[in-house]
């Protein structure tokens, strides 16, 4: 059996299909070492519009198009009384079918990814679980893995794209956790059939409602008359007089008037899942021989539904990277630095806006108001148009909301810096 790739990607989530898939249509000979057996359930269910462009690098745009995902053309904001605002329509700010985007059953979702990446030439395998990275003279050489039935197997390659999601193998292994000091979440969340859908244009509509303690529920309709909807806010507001997700999760229900509503109609299925260890950035995007994408190197709250975007994107930067460093036969940390400036620009963007909308005195709609010229650019960073200067944005945010610090973590493994932290 050769067990020689060109590159070794841990993890078939949207990021390490992104890696692989535009490898493969690089020419690359890639293995793809998945952990469990798809379908599988994975939480992380509305997109956002500029997710369209690395699906249809990857080739997956036609398959989108013919799936039963619902198609959403916008989202809303609830308050706490139940008020809803009028829905913002991706299409009346990007006049481009990426505007159309969907709400995703991620079973499904995923599964399209794996199976699509294979199409392209990715060699996957499912059921085999990363334990380690292999390590030669301080350099990431291949994987070391364990099959369902208990075998051993190594995988060698000059590089190695670690996309092992929130497991995040290298974090974890490394001990490059950071955590983000302020946005400290949990989820609550669980599935309905049946409850309201809006109308027409507004049926796949992501609806976002504020709880009272800097929080909110996310409501996404999805096909088969399902509905995803859940509850996000600080650990010790809805720990505060239970630890039972069902309890908590109807105690929040009764919190905010249109999820009462929209739910009243609807049979609850399933377990109530929960989820802690919110928002984090690895210390390091690299090292020698291995870089980190979408979950595995950073994850953000979600309120913007950005994190499949920042996972295809961050899957495709990679996949480029790592096809030069293929070409130059130069796998150091340190040309991985642009890789590490871009996405953790990318990811600012959007934390920046994730910080104003958990303080009390912002909201889009006053920001608006006072700056109408920074409706443009609010809106191209809620579709996803990460990667570009918002420096004028977060000056107008910051009159209403302390806008924090961008992180100075996240870049190439730099063994001088490394010390002087330990
Ligand atoms: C409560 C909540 C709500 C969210 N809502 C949204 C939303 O509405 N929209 C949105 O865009 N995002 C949302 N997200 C974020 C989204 O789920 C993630 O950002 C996205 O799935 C990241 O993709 P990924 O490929 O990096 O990781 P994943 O999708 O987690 O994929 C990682 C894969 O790696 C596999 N794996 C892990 N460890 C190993 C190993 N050692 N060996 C082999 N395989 C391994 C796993 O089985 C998994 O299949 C939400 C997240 C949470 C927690």
């Amino acid at each position: 059996m050769n067990n020689t790739y060109d590159a070794v990607v841990i993890g078939g989530g949207p990021a390490g299909c992104a890696a692989s898939t535009c490898l493969a249509l690089k020419g690359r000979r890639v293995v793809l070492l998945e952990k469990e057996k798809f379908p599988r359930y994975h939480i992380g269910e509305s997109l956002i519009p500029y997710t369209y462009y690395p699906l249809k690098r990857m080739g997956m745009l036609e398959k989108m198009k013919e799936s039963h995902f619902t198609r959403k053309y916008s989202v809303t904001f609830v308050s706490r009384d139940g008020r809803r605002s009028h829905p913002f329509y991706f299409f009346q700010h990007l006049a481009h079918e990426a505007a159309r985007t969907w709400q995703v059953l991620r079973s499904e979702f995923d599964q399209l990814l794996l199976d699509n990446a294979r199409e392209k030439g990715v060699e996957v395998i499912e059921q085999i679980t990363a334990r380690d990275l292999i390590e030669e003279n301080g350099r990431v050489t291949g994987v070391r893995a364990v099959t369902a039935a208990g075998e051993s197997r190594e995988f060698h390659a000059p590089m190695t794209v670690d996309c092992s999601g929130r497991d995040a193998l290298t974090i974890s292994r490394r001990g490059w956790k950071v955590r983000d000091p302020y946005l400290n979440k949990i989820a609550v969340w669980t599935y309905y059939k049946g409850a309201k859908r809006d109308p027409g244009l507004d049926e796949g509509a992501t609806t976002v409602a504020y709880v009272p303690e800097k929080g909110w529920f996310w409501y996404i309709p999805q096909a088969g008359d399902n509905v995803s909807v859940g509850v996000v806010a600080e650990k010790d507001y809805l720990y505060s007089d239970s630890r039972d997700p069902k309890e908590i999760f109807h105690r929040e229900v009764g919190r905010n008037k249109w999820i009462e509503d929209h739910l009243s109609v609807g049979r609850q299925y399933g377990p109530y899942r929960t989820t802690g260890e919110y928002s984090y950035r690895s210390r390091y995007c690299a090292a020698d021989g291995v870089i980190l994408a979408g979950d595995a190197f950073a994850f953000l709250d979600p309120v913007f539904s950005s994190g499949v975007l920042i996972a295809l994107r961050s899957g495709e930067m990679a996949a480029d990277e790592v096809d030069r460093a293929l070409t130059d036969g130069d796998y150091s940390a340190q040309r991985f630095q642009k890789y590490g400036d871009d996405l953790c620009h990318g990811i600012e963007s959007m934390r920046q806006l994730v910080y104003a909308f958990y303080d009390h005195n912002f909201s889009f709609r006053k920001l608006i108001e006072k700056y109408p010229k920074m409706k443009d650019d609010t809106t191209d960073c809620l579709t996803g148009d990460l990667f570009r200067d918002y420096t004028e944005l977060y000056q107008a945010v910051s009159d209403f909301a302390k806008v924090p610090e961008a992180l100075s973590h996240g870049r190439p493994y730099a063994p001088e810096v490394a010390v002087a932290r330990d």
